[in-house]
């Protein structure tokens, strides 16, 4: 008898979502203090330049290119003492950089893009996007954390930006991620939508929410349906995860078993939160005119799991 677990598809959901194609070889066993430096030392190095949550991209000739070598990202005042090693592709090593230079003073054939429109809009390979979601984390963790949290001194990159060490009190501080659930309740043949004031007009969408410190993933998706919508959970099933970073998420998708209907929308969180048939989810789906409603963009997780769910069994 077999593992029922394993005999799953190997068809991984998280496969794809946006932001997760990154197919560098970390190679976290080998992050010595100058790894970063001999990563630049080598000839087929190639730079992820961001800043202001903005990816800096060459583009010529209709083509869109993310990677700079050491003479172009020095040319754009980037502070190479702040370079971070990603790891290696088959290309050679990759490393990421904060940009030196504002994107008011760029040239013609160079855009500073925001991640997001990078991702909605395609700009680069799934694989080059994997790395920028591992960029923007790290560069944003590194600006966040300058000063030790414990004594208050200023702390340095080590092992090629994978830590940081308090020049004072020898504290060591690791980049960090944090967890947000993101799911959809599920009853018969109806989901539970909702929509944030910040979405585009007419878009409906997952409720999602951090887990907080000492919580389970099943429990912080019971948690936070019934915080935002009134709805009781039950049984929780995890289905694709996807890296985020804003500024350094990692979104972990569920369906929850909804074992009440009746919703009392938190309305400080949501401005609209209903049950959605299946029938007119197919139908944002399609994009038809008559539907009642969007959903997010392929390649966003909420869209992954409202389509896995609405698409099963068709
Ligand atoms: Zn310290």
């Amino acid at each position: 008898m077999t593992f029922p677990f394993f005999d799953r598809p190997l068809r991984e959901p998280s496969q794809f979502v946006g932001f997760a194609g990154n197919r560098i070889d970390r190679q976290s066993e080998n992050r010595s203090d100058d790894a970063a430096e001999k990563a630049l030392a080598d000839p087929a190095v190639r730079l992820l330049l961001l800043r202001g949550g903005r990816l800096y991209i060459k583009f010529q000739d209709g083509v869109f290119d993310p990677y700079f070598d050491v003479a172009e990202a020095s040319r754009l005042r980037a502070p190479f003492d702040q370079a971070v090693l990603l790891g290696h592709s088959e290309k050679g090593p990759v490393v990421a950089l904060p940009a030196g230079m504002e994107p008011e003073d760029l040239p013609e054939t160079i855009k500073a893009i925001d991640y997001r429109s990078v991702y909605m809009q395609g700009l680069i390979l799934p694989e080059s996007l994997g790395e920028l979601a591992q960029a923007g984390a790290l560069l944003a963790w590194h600006a966040n954390h300058r000063f030790c949290g414990r004594c208050g001194a200023r702390t340095e990159s080590r092992a090629g930006g994978y830590k940081r060490a308090c020049t004072e009190c020898n504290a060591e501080h690791f980049p960090r991620t944090d967890p947000v659930a993101i799911m959809l309740a599920l009853r018969g043949d109806r989901c539970l939508l909702g929509r944030s004031p910040h979405f585009a007009p007419g878009m409906l969408s997952c409720l999602a929410g951090f887990i907080e410190p000492g919580e389970t993933i099943e429990n912080a998706v019971r948690r936070e349906t019934f915080e935002e919508s009134g709805i009781v959970i039950g049984r929780v099933a995890y289905h694709a995860s996807q890296p985020w970073p804003f500024p350094y998420s990692l979104m972990i998708g569920c369906y929850g078993e909804a074992m009440s209907e009746k919703i009392r929308a938190d309305t400080t969180e949501l401005e609209d939160c209903r049950w959605v048939s299946r029938k007119e989810v197919q139908a944002a789906i399609r994009g038809d005119a008559s539907a009642a409603f969007t959903i997010p963009p392929p390649g966003a997780i909420a869209s992954h799991l409202i389509r896995a769910w609405a698409e099963a069994g068709v």
